[in-house]
């Protein structure tokens, strides 16, 4: 018989209206609740409303003991549970009693149906979990019950093996089960804690949980409880001080006696309650999660079921089943990731057509025959795939990765003007002005020999010879005056330039091309995928070439760039030099200035970087100009000094750039900001101050900037007091020149988040998943593309869950799956 739930409603409402004040009944609701609750246990015969049902009812404080919040809480989940009960008698055809006669407010259980629908409502929708608590987990990234579910612990400790007290053995992490004798407050050095002696049939142990008197009113004795924790010895006889402890009831362990997750906490979350918090989410919770990966997969690669392998990922039965589990959620992370990447990429090949060019390689023999030098064997390959990519009708997508210094800039231009020669433009977008401005006048400079220069106005220029008309070369940067730079727009609108230089802000905001071919774009870190997506032209997309000069290795290259082609150029221009890189002690500052002014004495020239501050731009530069302003009167006041810092504006910086390379300073004082790509060949020493407290890539981009030249270069480390993990990267930056194998190092050391800083984000978390999981990864790619290749567009009912899922992790505008 449905049991009428009207009275319980209009009970719950009234208490509701009164401000939670446990005032809407005569004698308190618990006993009316009491009362009811007896009568619709009977009544209720689906199993899982059931086991609600007690939990709602059974698993609780007393309503009294409630603070004001629990008990809103608690009332909207019992509404919201009638509410079900109801619907579930609906759907077996019996008549429903009237919900709410003459009191149309359902808000209540409206607001609380929700948050028990979804695991994406906030956790303050679970019953104890106040908005301070919730504010705590926000700072640890939690504010969903799926980001609860999605919180692993750090590791586990293992108290799974119950050893009797007379096998304790000190020093060891060990667990018992044993009755509690005596329980009582102590004083040990004024501090009120709590002490127990408890046994078990081997003999008895004393546990002292120091600060906690209250513990008092938990242990009653004559209770078994389980402990866990460090075995000590005090006056010969052992004791466990501070323990985990539970009290042995009719359920499962969490802090004791088992593999015991330890949660990452932040001011406010304690330990035991955060497991205790976690237990509960995650019995309640994981059944919910839907399994998203197609199930023949899943069997295929006897990966366990999603709901399972979250709860082994927290309270694993023993260390199998939780590898198990961590291979699972891995697999998970990485195999959308890769779905991800890979659906960008058809994306980007498949939604509108590319252009494809004719390949003259005459034209391009041509050219590089005027070139000073000779194309190295990987320059040749690379510009070999590249031309490959560029003939197909798909827009290319490429990766172009090679040492600072290995030659990437020609291979660029050998891009762009066969962009020139198909009668496209060519955009060539670099991180900073200082750098376009400088392959500006690099490009120029590799043009110089192969044609006639025809004309050379501010910032454009225009040579013949090399095709039928001239190729116009011109540079964009926010310092030229507002009339020059409507002119250079115009004639990139009309196609009067060929090859467009410029910042990448400048290009995507500021220019609409003629017939934008190819956009090469300089230093990787900076240019995510929306930014590539932003380049799309009406009609069709530009072939797109990505450089970097942050070695990736393969396998993080295709986690984190699967949508990118790959090529390497693995081989430096003959006859560089190895720099000579020296980790100095402090007291070797004054002859690591005494080399300076020698190598300046031979004609050479030095680079200081000054230290990081992280502060501010304004810090750092008023830091900086106070050290150069040190520097050029009491190190070396006989030198001609310049500095660099990124509070200067474009002009400035230009100017002081200039004077160094035309070798009228002798020393360039810089800010770490301007790091990157500087050329001057002449350049062969480089100091770096506070060398500890940049990352191993920051500082191989550093030394980059010599040896650039035919001479000996050197890099110079300064530290004053360098931590452990400073120490060893000057170690390794010492040892090891080759940047790949640099990479290895740095990854190892830091994980691939913190390897490409906060900047690279956009891409899910991998929170299961390693870098050296390369097995995996492999698997996850080859997965993702099995699936494409079976079901390209995803449309088969069978992975209407993983679309769902994908939509999720890789939300945005241009996703394919939202
Ligand atoms: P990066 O890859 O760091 O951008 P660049 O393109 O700036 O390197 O090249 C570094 C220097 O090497 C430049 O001065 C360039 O002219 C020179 N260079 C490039 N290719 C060769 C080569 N094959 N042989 C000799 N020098 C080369
Ligand atoms: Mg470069």
């Amino acid at each position: 018989m449905p049991i009428d739930s009207t009275p319980l409603i209009k009970v719950f409402q009234l208490e509701c209206e009164k401000g939670y004040t446990d005032s809407a009944v005569f004698g308190g609701l618990d006993k009316f609740i009491a009362r009811w609750a007896a009568k619709a246990e009977g009544a209720i015969t689906n199993r899982r409303l059931l086991s609600r049902f007690r939990q709602l009812h059974l698993d609780r404080p007393g309503y009294a003991l409630l603070t004001r919040e629990q008990r809103r809480q608690w009332l909207d989940d019992v509404i919201s549970f009638v509410s079900e009960v109801e619907k579930a008698a609906d759907k077996r055809g019996k008549a429903t009693p009237p919900p709410m006669p003459g009191k149309p407010s359902p808000r209540p259980a409206k607001r609380a149906a929700q948050a028990y629908q979804s695991l994406d409502s906030s956790i303050t929708a679970i019953k104890g979990v106040s908005s301070s608590l919730a504010a705590s987990f926000g700072k640890l990234g939690v504010t969903t019950i799926r980001d609860l579910l999605y919180l692993f612990p750090n590791r586990h400790l293992d108290y799974s093996q119950r050893k009797t007290i007379s096998q304790l053995v000190e020093g060891n992490e060990e667990t018992i089960i044993a009755n509690i004798w005596q329980v009582r407050q102590v004083m040990p050095g004024g501090r009120r804690s709590t002490e127990a002696i408890v046994g078990d049939e081997t003999g008895n142990v004393r546990v002292v949980w120091f600060n906690n008197p209250y513990l008092v009113k938990q242990l009653a004795t004559n209770n078994q409880v389980v402990i866990s924790g460090r075995v000590s010895i005090f006056k010969g006889h052992p004791v466990f001080q501070s323990p985990e402890w539970e009290l042995l009831e009719d359920r499962e362990l969490v802090h004791t006696g088992r593999l015991v997750p330890v949660y990452p906490l932040t001011r406010g979350l304690k330990p035991r309650q955060v497991r205790k918090l976690m237990k509960e989410v995650v019995d309640r919770w994981a059944p919910q999660r839907e399994d998203f990966l197609p199930p023949e997969l899943a069997r295929r690669r006897n990966l366990p079921k999603l709901p399972q392998a979250i709860t082994q990922a927290h309270f694993p039965e023993n260390e199998a089943t939780k590898s198990q589990a961590r291979v699972r959620l891995a697999f998970d992370e990485l195999f959308l990731l890769q779905l991800g990447v890979l659906g960008q990429k058809r994306q980007w090949q498949e939604s509108q057509p590319g252009s494809p060019f004719e390949i003259d390689r005459s034209f391009l023999q041509t050219w590089v025959k005027t070139l000073p030098f000779s194309l190295t064997g990987a320059q040749k390959r690379v510009i070999d795939e590249i031309m490959a990519d560029l003939s197909k009708p798909k827009p290319m997508s490429r990766l172009l990765q090679g040492e600072v210094g290995s030659g990437k800039t020609v291979v660029a231009l050998a891009v762009l003007l066969m962009a020139a020669a198909n009668g496209y433009q060519g955009a060539f977008m670099a991180p900073t002005e200082i750098l376009a401005e400088q392959h500006f006048s690099n490009i120029c400079q590799l043009l110089s020999q192969a044609g006639r220069q025809e004309a050379k106005e501010d910032y454009l220029h225009r040579y013949s010879g090399l095709l039928e008309r001239p190729i116009t070369v011109a540079l964009l940067i926010g310092d030229i005056k507002g009339s020059r730079k409507q002119e250079l727009q115009q004639q990139i609108t009309t196609g009067d330039i060929d090859i467009i230089i410029g910042t990448h802000a400048l290009i995507q905001k500021e220019v609409s091309f003629h017939r934008l071919g190819i956009a090469v774009i300089d230093e990787q870190h900076r240019f995510g995928v929306a930014q590539r997506q932003a380049l799309r032209q009406k009609g069709f997309s530009p072939h797109i070439l990505v450089m970097t000069a942050t070695p990736i290795p393969r396998t993080l290259a295709l986690t984190l760039y699967g949508d990118l082609d790959l090529s390497t150029i693995d081989e430096l221009p003959p006859g560089r030099l190895e720099i000579k890189t020296r980790w100095l002690k402090p007291t070797q500052r004054a002859s690591a200035y005494n080399f300076l002014q020698r190598q300046v004495a031979a004609k050479r020239q030095a680079f200081i970087i000054c230290p990081l501050i992280e502060e501010s731009d304004a810090v750092q530069a008023r830091a900086a100009v106070s050290e150069f302003e040190h520097l050029s009167q009491r190190v070396f006041p006989q030198l001609k000094l310049g500095l660099l810092h990124g509070r200067m504006s474009a002009a400035e910086k230009d100017e002081v750039m200039g004077q160094f390379r035309s070798t009228k300073l002798d020393i360039l004082v810089s800010t770490p900001v301007v790091e990157v790509g500087i050329d001057i060949p002449n350049a062969t020493v480089m100091l770096i101050e506070s060398a500890d407290r940049f990352g191993l890539s920051q500082l191989h981009q550093f030394r980059g900037r010599v040896g650039r030249g035919q001479e000996q270069s050197y890099c110079l480390l300064l530290a004053e007091n360098p931590s452990q993990i400073g120490r060893e990267r000057l170690d390794i930056i010492e040892r090891i020149q080759d940047g790949f194998e640099l990479a290895d190092e740095d990854l190892k050391m830091r994980g691939p988040g913190e390897f490409f800083g906060t900047r690279q984000s956009g891409l899910p978390d991998l929170r299961m998943a390693k870098i050296s999981d390369v097995a995996l990864l492999e698997m996850a790619r080859g997965e993702a593309e099995r699936l494409f290749a079976r079901d390209p567009d995803l449309k088969n009912p069978e992975h209407q869950l993983l679309v769902k899922e994908l939509a999720r992790v890789w939300p945005g505008e241009d996703s394919e799956w939202s």
